[in-house]
Order: structure tokens, then sequence, then C-alpha cells
């Protein structure tokens, strides 16, 4: 099952959930009932997080690797293009070719486009792949 990252917006704090592809979709569309609750404060005001679904055709014990907080340090996640500088610096250091997607993303960070419209605009991403497999 695909674990969803989002980041809760009343406690401030990242929230991991586990869910099919068909309940994130429900989870997550406006006015849902079912909205996704925060496990820390019952709040439902969570917040996707980019980064994961982005680097989802990267293996996930690397990205534990990669991810750690000196990897995290300097990153504004309100701020698009300091995640596009972020995704683009840790697609260097795999030293990997991560796709056109993978880089069409990363220059509509930079350019200041929010992750939230990227990914309206790119509904393909993160499905398929090892990201959805894995669980
Ligand atoms: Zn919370």
């Amino acid at each position: 099952m695909p674990v969803y990252e989002f980041r809760c917006q009343d406690c401030r704090r990242p929230v991991r959930l586990w869910m099919s592809f068909a309940e994130y979709e429900t989870a997550t569309a406006p006015l849902s009932a079912s909205a996704p609750t925060c496990p820390h404060c019952q709040g439902q005001n969570l917040k996707r997080r980019i980064g994961r679904i982005a680097l989802a055709k990267s293996e996930d014990a690397r990205m534990d690797t990669m991810m750690d907080d000196s990897a995290l340090a300097g990153l504004d996640e309100e701020d698009p293009r300091s995640i596009g500088k972020f995704m683009r610096k840790m697609s260097r250091e795999m030293g990997e070719d991560m796709g056109d997607e993978f880089n069409e993303v990363v220059d509509r960070l930079e350019s200041g486009e929010s992750p939230d419209s990227i990914e309206e605009s790119m509904p393909d991403l993160g499905a398929g792949g090892s990201f959805d497999d894995d669980f």
C-alpha cells in the first residue's frame, strides 16, 4: 500500500498515512467527508508534501538515507523555489537521470509554481512504479 506524506497545518508535524490510491483520491477530494486526519492533534488540515511524489521513482531505502535532517536543512516547504532547488540537488547527488517528468516538476517549482497546481496538471505523478508496489 502506498504511503502518502502530509504536513499538518494545525500542529505543523509531518504525517505519514498508508492508504490505497482510491482512498487517497476520496480523502483528498474537495469537501470530502473522509478527509485524512492528523494522528497527533486530530486536525483535518493536512497538506500533501510534494517531495515524496516527485522522487517516487527512487528506491525507498535510498530515499530514507537521502532525506536525513542535513539534507533537509534549509528546505522551506512553503516556498516552491526552495523545494525545486532541493529536488535538483537531490537528483544530482543520486547521479541519476530522474526523467522528463521529474525535470518538469523541478523547472516549474523553480519558476515559483505551487506544488498543488503542478500536481493538478500532472495527474499521473506518483502513479505506478515501485512507489505503489512496495506496500
Ligand atoms: Zn496535527
